[in-house]
């Protein structure tokens, strides 16, 4: 993602209602944060937040978490928040990598995980999301019975997925490498990657796997 720096994004960050400052200190709590026993759903690396702001706004009956590691690209999403003020949306600015420290075991019942970024560098493989590195942190925040939706229009970060899921040993439920001609298109709810890349005329791809 082509980034700018957006000038005061921290401070607006530090002050807003619908970040959490001490994301820390909410392990295990998030239910409480909510207000209700309602099914948590995180999307890890969720940019400017249209994906996670529809799904609010389609599942009230669902907690939604957005996490994204860039100040100027979550303001995005917080000026949109701060106008609708979803009751079910909570933001974090933080590295996915310390995802342990800040939910609980078994709080997470589902993870979304769109379009992240590439590291098409093999030294950098273990960065990537999908890699069993990060697949052995989401397994200790999983609910049970919980699952991971994976979706990206490059097909060499796909095919590395589909191995690490297998090395795993975790399962896949579907895959397919052009959601929108395939039967798992109606209900689907486009990321701003998603519209950006499938105008260009990219096939997207996507899993659906648990452990
Ligand atoms: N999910 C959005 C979409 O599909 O439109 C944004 C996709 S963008 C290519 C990837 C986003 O994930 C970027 O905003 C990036 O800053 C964020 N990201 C990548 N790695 C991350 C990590 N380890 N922790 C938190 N956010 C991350």
């Amino acid at each position: 993602m082509r980034l700018r720096n957006v000038k005061g994004s921290r401070e607006t960050i530090a002050a807003n209602e619908f970040v959490i400052q001490d994301e820390e200190s909410m392990k295990g709590k998030w239910h409480e944060k909510f207000g209700n026993n309602n099914p948590i759903h995180i999307e890890i690396g969720m940019g400017k937040g249209r994906f996670i702001m529809d799904m609010a706004r389609l599942h009230p009956e669902i907690n939604f978490v957005g996490i994204e590691k860039f100040s100027s690209v979550l303001v995005r999403a917080i000026e949109k928040q701060n106008e609708e003020k979803l009751p079910n949306l909570f933001f974090i600015r933080m590295e996915a990598e310390y995802i342990e420290n800040v939910f609980d075991k078994e709080e997470v019942d589902y993870i979304y995980l769109n379009f992240s970024d590439p590291w098409p560098k093999d030294r950098h493989a273990k960065r990537r999301l999908t890699s069993v590195q990060f697949l052995s942190k989401y397994i200790n925040i999983l609910a049970k019975g919980a699952g991971i939706t994976f979706k990206t229009d490059n097909r060499p970060l796909f095919d590395f997925s589909l191995e690490q899921i297998d090395e795993a040993g975790w399962v896949k439920e579907n895959v397919t490498f052009d959601l929108h001609n395939s039967e798992y298109a109606e209900g689907n709810v486009m990321t701003e990657y998603e519209q950006r890349f499938s105008d260009m005329g990219n096939p997207i791809c996507r899993v659906v796997f648990h452990p």
